[in-house]
Formats: structure tokens, sequence, C-alpha cells
């Protein structure tokens, strides 16, 4: 078997994994299977691109889980008009899955060589609706708010107010929120209009446990 079988067979494989820990959406498996992570990740570690696990990527920071990138995904409940803010870049592949699923998508990561090296995969796939910002994530992007969606990709110790700010009305945002080294949820926040329709309300559901990278403060002053 050649090396390129034995990719397609372990690209079969994640398909079949994703179905069937339960990702039911065929807009975002087709994302899933359209997106090729093995470009996302660093060259040692092509083999194991299709399994599902998280791997390292420059800066000490992890490209996620595909299991964990679908579920998300698929929880966002994306429209092909909704405007995306992602937070926390890293390899640009969840960026990636989302741009196949959404009009426009603007990512937010804190390292500059980490948002450069996304910016050029990104564009060499040809996916030129993702705009990859160098900047805080806490502070969101709010030249470019409201958005439709928002998703956090590192975990934070308590729901940053600014996003929530950035939120559309009838918006969706996910966020994996807990502590740096210890249990994390998935959190999901959904904004909607009060009956009375003077105001937003905003719903909160807990979701599945999850290990992120933590979202740190500031640009990081490394590059
Ligand atoms: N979504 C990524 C996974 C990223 S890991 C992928 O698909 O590969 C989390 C990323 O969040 C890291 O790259 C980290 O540098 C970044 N990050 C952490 N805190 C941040 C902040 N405050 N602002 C922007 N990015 C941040």
């Amino acid at each position: 078997m050649t090396e390129k079988d034995m990719r397609e067979i372990g690209r079969m494989e994640f398909l079949l994994t994703l179905r069937r820990r339960g990702i039911g959406d065929q807009a975002v498996l087709r994302a899933m299977e359209e997106v090729p992570r093995a470009d996302f990740v660093e060259p040692g570690f092509i083999e194991t691109a299709y399994a599902d696990q998280a791997l390292p990527i420059p800066c000490g920071q992890t490209i996620s889980q595909p299991y964990v990138v679908a579920y998300m995904t698929e929880q966002l409940a994306l429209r092909s008009h909704h405007r995306v803010l992602e937070i926390g870049t890293g390899s640009g592949y969840q960026a990636a899955v989302l741009s196949r699923l959404a009009r426009e998508v603007v990512s937010v990561e804190r390292y500059r060589t980490l948002a450069a090296q996304a910016r050029e995969r990104l564009a060499a796939l040809g996916y030129n609706n993702v705009e990859v910002v160098v900047g805080d994530g806490f502070a969101g992007c709010p030249a470019r708010a409201p958005f439709d969606r928002i998703i956090v990709t590192a975990a934070a110790e308590e729901v940053p107010q600014a996003l929530l700010d950035q939120l559309a009305d009838d918006g969706i945002m996910l966020l994996p929120v807990g502590p740096h080294n210890g249990p994390q949820r998935i959190i999901k926040l959904t904004k909607s209009i009060t009956g009375t329709g003077t105001g937003t309300e905003l719903k909160r559901e807990e979701l599945i446990s999850v290990r992120f990278v933590p979202l740190l403060p500031g640009r990081a002053q490394e590059l």
C-alpha cells in the first residue's frame, strides 16, 4: 500500500469515528471531510493527522482533537450567511472548517508566528473568506462586530464580557470554561431578544468536558 492509500484509509476512518461519536450534521461532516487536516499539522505528525487526537503545533500550542472541532462546529448551527469570530487561530484548522459553512470568519491569534503560518496555509488551500488577525482575543474584534457566532478555542476561567458584547442578537457563543490545568466544560451561550422586545437575554448550557490550552491575556511578547 502506498502512503497515499494509507492516508485515504485514515481519512475514511476519521469520518466514521466522528459519526460513531455522534456527529450527525451532514454539512459539518462534509466540511470535516473536505478540509485536509494533514495540511495543518507539523511535518512530523502527518501520519497521525487523521487520528482523533489533539497534536502539538509551534509556540507550545495544540491543534484540537477532530471530534471536538466537529462537535463545537455542529453546536454553532452555522448558516451560510453567518459572520463568525474565532478566538485562538492556532494552526487555522478550526477556522478552515468554519469557513466551509459560514460567509466570513475572523480569527484572532496572540502569536504572530502562528497567525502568519495559518494565513499562508488558508490562502494556499483557497479558503479566502478567513481573515487572521494578531491580537488579544479577550478584546475580541470590536471593529468587525457584531458576530452571528463566536467560538473560543482556548479555555477561559470566566466568559470574557467583551466577547458577549460583540455577539449579535440571536447569536450563539461556544467556549471552554474552567481552570487552566483542570476540568473544563464547553459552555453554550445563546442570546435572544426578550419577549417584550425591550432587551436581550442569555441562555447558558453546559456541554461536554474538554481539555484546552489556556486563553492567556495580551498579545504574546515572543513571536
Ligand atoms: N483553533 C486552533 C486550536 C488552537 S489552540 C486550531 O484549530 O488549530 C489555542 C490557541 O489560542 C493557541 O494558538 C493560543 O496561542 C491562542 N490563544 C490563547 N490565548 C489567546 C488570546 N488571548 N488571544 C488570541 N489567541 C489566544
